[in-house]
């Protein structure tokens, strides 16, 4: 396997200018030209020879180079045709890896990790569109997905409500979603610096450790999510007033209430405060209603 020859500036801007490439920015594209982070990325992510790792949008191949030399079989799909000349490029010798031109929220994952790992549970390493970070990370786990664990660059501050807990102000629906799936670790952070054209936001990589099972028991899944979005669509608002002003949600005021009140919760309580033990406890009382 080729040692990797991207992940600095002055090689990255010779790819650039072969290609005549030009950053689109609808598309998310800050690319990684630090060696550094890469290989962070890469120790973070534990991958070794058995895995088979689904890259999300590979630009023009960088940290696609470092994970060939890392993993088992490499999976890119990347929504601009314009970089697919370019990863022919800057992929030829790295045998492992298979570019996918499409939409990754377009794309069946589960399927795919069944036909390239026979089912068994991939890893997804990617240095993410920000623009579509939580539709991604929310499709891997709701898809049913089989995931060893996601290792991702986000938005810093997209980090930080992933990993936050009840009584911050970051915490929200996608801390609960998030921490129902997996377990949260913030590896690095990361300067724009790091990156090419450098984006306006800090960024951060986090990994993501899949559980075998949820660390809560819910009767109905679907009904605590939507509970859990009716609390966190009107912050301001109490619990109580939130779950009854839910259009997805069709429970009376007395039953809410009660359902409350069992959880040793006062009337004004809002849902920023619950932890996901208590928002599965809620859906389960509810749940009987
Ligand atoms: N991995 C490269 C690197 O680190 O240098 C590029 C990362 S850049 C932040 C995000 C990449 O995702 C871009 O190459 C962009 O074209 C691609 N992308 C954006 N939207 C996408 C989508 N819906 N499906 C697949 N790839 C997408």
């Amino acid at each position: 396997m080729k040692e990797p020859t991207l992940g600095n500036p002055q090689n990255t801007i010779a790819v650039l200018q072969k290609y005549n490439f030009s950053f689109q920015k609808k598309f998310g594209q800050n690319f990684l030209i630090d060696t550094h982070v890469l290989d962070k990325i890469i120790r973070s992510a534990e991958i070794t020879k058995d895995d088979m790792v689904l890259e999300i949008g590979p630009g023009i191949g960088t940290m696609t180079q470092y994970l060939a030399c890392a993993a088992g079989k490499v999976v890119a799909v990347e929504i601009d045709k314009a970089l697919i000349p370019i990863l022919e490029d800057t992929l030829d010798g790295y045998e492992n890896v298979r570019i996918i031109n499409d939409d990754v929220l377009k794309l069946d994952i589960a399927k795919l990790a069944e036909e390239e790992n026979g089912g068994r549970s991939i890893k997804v390493v990617a240095n993410l569109p920000y623009y579509i970070t939580t539709p991604i990370i929310m499709g891997l786990f709701e898809n049913h997905v089989p995931l060893k664990s996601i290792t991702v660059m986000v938005q810093k501050e997209v980090a930080d409500r992933m990993q936050v807990g009840p009584g911050t102000k970051d915490y929200g629906a996608l801390s609960l979603a998030v921490q129902y799936y997996a377990k949260p670790y913030i590896v690095a952070n990361v300067p724009p610096n790091c990156f090419m054209p450098r984006p306006k936001v800090g960024s951060a990589v986090i990994r993501l450790e899949r559980y075998e099972n949820p660390p809560v028991e819910v009767t109905d899944e679907k009904l605590m999510f939507r509970i859990i979005r009716a609390s966190f669509n009107q912050r301001r608002k109490t619990l109580a007033n939130g779950l009854k002003n839910s259009a997805e949600l069709d429970f009376s005021k007395e039953e809410i209430e009660q359902a409350i009140g069992a959880l040793g919760k006062g009337a004004s309580v809002r849902g920023e405060a619950l932890a996901l033990e208590e928002f599965a406890a809620l859906s389960n009382l509810l749940a009987d209603k």
